[in-house]
């Protein structure tokens, strides 16, 4: 890492294992972002039933893993692969609680990512992230020193959730087959004060190239959270672009 130009972290990240819309294993992800000089990259899996007990941990694949391990398989392959190159992974999700996933047929639709969670507290309490309401998450998360981040608040069909029970704003969402109406996202985030965060939403080669860039390394997920919170950090608003000051 050069203390000049930042830690370049990818913020939102899907992997190959966990909904078929995700392209890349972790071997490939990791020679991808090693070409793209990222130093840091938060495993963001899509969390919703449907994914999770549908695609990611159906009945014959839970049964030695469970469904949580299941789960966290790529992202202990992506932490291994990373390795190899000098890229640190940090835990992480993308969370569809039952009352607002897409896989229901009225709104509200939304998705939450969690930054600062660790992989030990999503094996134990990540199936019970799909019962809860906002609050509830927004109040697990609060008491552990963990972001409750909405992604992409102004994509096509999602709706704004209630800012009282978020810390942040996906303001760049850099995904190349959505109009996530980053500007809208940004605006609402100045205008609450909430913490900003980018990332690619990366499911394919080609998607990479969002982020956002950090003054320091963050030791693990809580430091990341941290780090957030001080409000120090560099968002890449366009694809491929420089990380500007929010
Ligand atoms: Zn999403
Ligand atoms: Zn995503």
């Amino acid at each position: 890492m050069q203390e000049t130009r930042g830690y370049k972290l990818e913020m939102h990240l899907h992997t190959s294992r966990n909904s078929d819309c995700g392209k890349e294993c972790p071997k490939d992800i990791a020679r991808i972002y090693a070409d793209a000089g990222y130093d840091g990259i938060v495993c963001t899996n899509h969390l919703n039933r449907n994914d999770l007990y549908g695609y990611v941990a159906p009945p014959w694949k839970r049964l030695s893993r469970g469904v949580m391990g299941c789960y966290l398989r790529d992202f202990f392959e992506l932490k291994d692969e990373c390795a190899a190159f000098g890229i640190d992974v940090f835990a992480g999700a993308e969370v569809s609680p039952d009352q607002v996933t897409y896989y229901k047929p009225g709104h509200p639709y939304a998705e939450y990512l969690l930054y600062g969670v660790t992989a030990d507290e999503l094996r134990e309490y990540g199936q019970s992230f799909l019962t809860m309401d906002q609050e509830q998450l927004f109040r697990w998360c609060d008491e552990r020193g963990i972001l409750l981040v909405q992604a992409h608040p102004y994509r096509e069909i999602c709706d704004v959730m209630d800012v009282r029970f978020l810390h942040g704003i996906e303001v760049a969402n850099t995904h190349p087959g959505h109009d996530s109406r980053n500007a809208l996202a940004l605006e609402l985030c100045k205008r609450t004060g909430l913490v900003p965060t980018g990332g690619s939403d990366f499911h394919y080669r080609g998607g990479e190239g969002g982020g956002t860039v950090l003054p320091r390394a963050p030791k693990d997920e809580r430091d990341l959270a941290a780090i957030l919170r001080e409000r120090r950090h560099k968002i890449i608003l366009a694809q491929g672009g420089e990380a500007v000051e929010i």
